[in-house]
């Protein structure tokens, strides 16, 4: 498996390609990008997706426009819907954003697992950075979203966050294997067992 991150945007939001096999994922495009097309017209052969972890525009912006140009579905969090729709949900007007609501083909659960082509896909519900917010660990490594972040965690001052959900949620992660790979949706990757130690907004021992 291939994971590829590409930046986009003026906040540096990471979108990750990540390929295999017969799988390829785009998780959070949150621009429209030149790369991030052709990186998934490169896939055309392969069962392909696009996950969203959540519904903010700096991780969905682009995703409309790569769904029509590679035909491939788009899936989120059932209870982040909401906020594809929703400018005032999911930002775009309070930070001035081209953003065209648009509705996703998939609405995922706590706890489902599937396959895209060789890639085993697990919904993790993280809420509290946004209501219904999602991480997914692809083939036992994991896209945190804006929920847990190297050393940090995500927000919770914006309409849907709450801290408290958030701490709960950053501890269920806290309980995926220490060696677990974490590439976030902004920032460097890090590890469970890293953040365990060294993140000063939860800590595994409170
Ligand atoms: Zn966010």
């Amino acid at each position: 498996m291939e994971i590829k991150r590409i930046p986009l945007g003026l906040i540096k939001s990471n979108c990750y390609f990540v390929s295999g096999a017969t799988g390829a994922l785009v998780i959070d495009p949150g621009f429209s990008s030149q790369q991030v097309v052709d990186l998934l017209k490169s896939a055309m052969d392969k069962e392909r997706l696009i996950l969203l972890t959540h519904g903010h525009f700096d991780h969905i912006g682009g995703t409309e426009e790569l769904r029509r140009q590679t035909n491939t579905d788009i899936a989120i969090g059932k209870d982040d819907a909401v906020m594809l729709a929703r400018n005032d949900y999911n930002l775009s007007t309070r930070f001035h954003a081209k953003y065209q609501p648009f509705s996703a083909d998939r609405l995922l659960c706590d706890g489902e697992a599937f396959s895209v082509g060789d890639l085993l896909v697990q919904v993790i519900q993280s809420a509290g950075h946004t209501i219904g917010g999602v991480c997914y660990l692809v083939n036992g490594v994991l896209f945190s979203g804006d929920t847990l972040f190297m050393e940090s965690v995500g927000r919770t001052d914006a309409p849907l966050g709450d801290a408290q959900t958030l701490v709960q949620s950053v501890k269920k992660l806290y309980s995926l294997p220490d060696s677990t790979v974490v590439y976030p949706g902004h920032g460097h990757s890090t590890t469970i067992g890293h953040e365990k130690e060294y993140n000063p907004y939860v800590r595994s021992d409170r």
